[in-house]
């Protein structure tokens, strides 16, 4: 059975290794247990229910609550050689006729359905005459009213089990906690299922968090750290949406905006432009990202902090799901925290407190100054991976401890004591940084021994040093204005018997390379990546697919590496199997010759 998998997986997929958990998922399938499989984005649990579907006799049925995401995942497979179809609202009756046909005449190994029509009068028994021998019920959290995407047709889904008291089925999700788990056993009535739950680390995203100086720059500069490469920049509103992807476009990169304000034509535009790699980025509000399936995003930008680490989690992890390095840079900023607290505070009364609690600890995670990864896994209940992780600014060193942390320390809490702890944070770093702004003047604060005692510093990092006092629980803030005072640990600090850590303010321009950054570049050729990238696009526009349907990222870098000189070499490339040969062999081993024959030099590219 070992074998028949791997032997699946290299000749449709081109696959030589499965990720953590496929393989076990995809023993319940085959061996007709039912099973729980929660793998966080990226995970690969598509594969988990593809490869069984190759393997046994019938019909796989897969139930999908996106059309998008349907549509995208089929046009992948048949991009494999594997022939799929779907039954959902959008096809035309020709389109529905024809796949009906094609379920008839026992030509498909998966049928993609919306829980829509699977609900449909009559439906099941038109199931029932197709020998379905696996059922598969992807994004399996929207049974669940606990989950953050509760869907009411998914409720009904319990109607599978009767249906087919024999078969396997199998529930996908990317959402973990234990109460969604048991929901989702229980509304479709699964058997003593296998249950699954793989780590959520995603060792290949780099995280950075910043705070947010002037956006613009340092927006710009993570992009041209992904020069022609895809990547998606969330902000927070509309308004930031249009301005930010107007400036970017002034300054000649190839941004379009997503956003609800738009009409559903302009949405879709912007969207197949990003698809189709048109555009390298997409600059988007949160609406943007559910059901695409854009597997070689390369980075994801935060220009404002989110509200909760579940939503960092789900937008961040859209990066880098081929499983190459991909980078995620979040910046924040207190005004953040306070825009989100409004929008909290004016919702349903009974959701207020868990809301705050949650953007409490987005917000300390950001000012935080322990390893990302780490982090992320604690606040999910999941166990620490190895540390330092290699892949995160405070691992990386990238933002380094003050020398003389404690002085600095204890210069800041000596002038909120003071002041009389009285003040909030901008005002206290005013008085450090030696502003004779109208009110410290007035309160005499332009007196005090602090003022103006950290004036070599620029304000950004005293209000830094600030903030970060506050998550080390050497300063609260208190009450509506916000107002510091000190702690048990603020005085012990200043007495000498603690000590905090302070992070030097961010130096500017390049972020040094992570390893899993230099790993899977080596080798490879730029200049034949960079013209297979343009193949890539010229295939994938003939074809009406995707381009990443066509190849993901790592097959083009498999490719740059190897440079296959023949069709048997090819087939040595990841991702690509016989179909892909077939279909493409042709043209990728002519560019690749063609690229061989070009004098070395700039042109060239090498
Ligand atoms: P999920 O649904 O869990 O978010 P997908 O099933 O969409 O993830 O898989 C993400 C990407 O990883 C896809 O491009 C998929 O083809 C690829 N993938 C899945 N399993 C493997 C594997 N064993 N080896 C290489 N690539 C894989
Ligand atoms: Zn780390």
């Amino acid at each position: 059975m070992t074998d028949r998998i791997s032997e699946a997986l290299k000749r449709y997929w081109g696959y030589d290794r499965l990720r953590p958990l496929q393989r076990e998922a995809m023993e319940c399938v085959l061996r007709g247990r039912d099973s729980i499989v929660v793998l966080p984005t990226g995970g690969g649990k598509s594969l988990c229910y593809q490869a069984p579907a190759l393997l046994l006799p019938g019909l796989t049925l897969v139930i999908s609550p996106l059309i998008s995401l349907m549509k995208d995942q089929i046009d992948a497979l048949v991009g494999c050689g594997i022939p799929a179809g779907r039954l959902d609202s959008s096809l035309s009756a020709g389109e529905r006729s024809r796949v009906s046909r094609e379920l008839g005449a026992g030509g498909l190994r998966l049928l993609y359905v919306s829980p829509e029509r699977l609900i449909a009068p009559g439906f099941i028994d038109f199931l029932r005459g197709l020998g379905v021998s696996s059922v598969a019920i992807d994004e399996a959290h929207c049974v669940s009213m606990w989950g953050h995407d509760f869907r009411p047709e998914y409720r009904r889904l319990g109607l599978l089990r009767e249906a087919f008291p024999e078969i396997p089925i199998g529930a996908y999700t990317a959402t973990a906690t234990e109460q969604v788990r048991r929901d989702i056993a229980v509304q479709l009535r699964l058997r003593a299922p296998e249950i699954l739950v793989g780590s959520f680390d995603r060792p290949n995203l780099v995280y950075r968090v910043r705070r947010r100086g002037e956006g613009v720059r340092q927006i710009r500069a993570a992009i041209d750290r992904h020069a022609g490469e895809s990547g998606i920049v969330y902000c927070l509103r509309r308004s930031d949406v249009d301005r930010l992807t107007a400036t970017l476009r002034r300054h000649g990169y190839r941004a379009v905006s997503y956003h609800a304000g738009m009409s559903d034509e302009e949405r879709h535009r912007s969207q197949n432009a990003f698809i189709g790699e048109e555009a390298d980025l997409i600059v988007a509000t949160v609406a943007f990202g559910m059901g695409i399936d854009k597997s070689n995003v390369r980075y994801v930008i935060h220009a404002a902090m989110p509200k909760s680490l579940e939503h960092y989690q789900q937008e961040s992890g859209r990066a880098g799901r081929d499983g190459l390095e991909a980078e995620c840079l979040l910046l924040y900023s207190g005004a953040d925290y306070l825009t989100w607290k409004r929008i909290i505070q004016e919702s349903e009364p009974q959701t207020v407190e868990n809301g705050l609690e949650k953007l409490g600890q987005m917000s300390r995670y950001c000012r935080g100054v322990s390893c990302r990864h780490r982090a992320i896994l604690a606040y999910f209940g999941q166990p620490p991976g190895a540390e330092p992780c290699g892949a995160c600014d405070i691992c990386l060193g990238e933002v380094g401890g003050v020398a003389d942390s404690l002085v600095v320390a204890q210069k800041i809490l000596s002038s909120v004591l003071r002041q009389g702890e009285r003040f909030g944070a901008n005002y206290t770093a005013g008085v450090l940084y030696g502003s004779r702004e109208d009110r410290i003047v007035a309160n005499g604060h332009d007196r005090l021994s602090t003022h103006g005692i950290l004036k070599t510093e620029s304000r950004s990092a005293v209000r830094d040093w600030i903030e970060q006092l506050v998550e080390q629980e050497c300063l609260a803030r208190v009450g509506d204005y916000g107002v510091l005072k000190l702690t048990g640990r603020g005085r012990r600090v200043l007495a000498g018997e603690e000590r905090p850590l302070l992070l030097e303010a961010p130096k500017t321009g390049r972020a040094p390379k992570a390893a899993v950054e230099k790993d899977s570049w080596d080798g490879v050729d730029r200049g034949l990546f960079e013209r297979l990238r343009g193949l890539r696009r010229a295939l994938a526009a003939e074809a009406g697919v995707p381009a990443y349907v066509v190849f993901g990222d790592a097959t083009l870098r498999d490719l740059a590496r190897k440079k296959p000189a023949n069709p048997g070499a090819l087939l040595a490339v990841f991702g690509i199997g016989a179909k892909k040969l077939e279909l493409y062999g042709p043209r990728v081993l002519a560019e690749i010759r063609a690229y061989a024959q070009l004098p070395p030099g700039p042109e060239g590219g090498r």
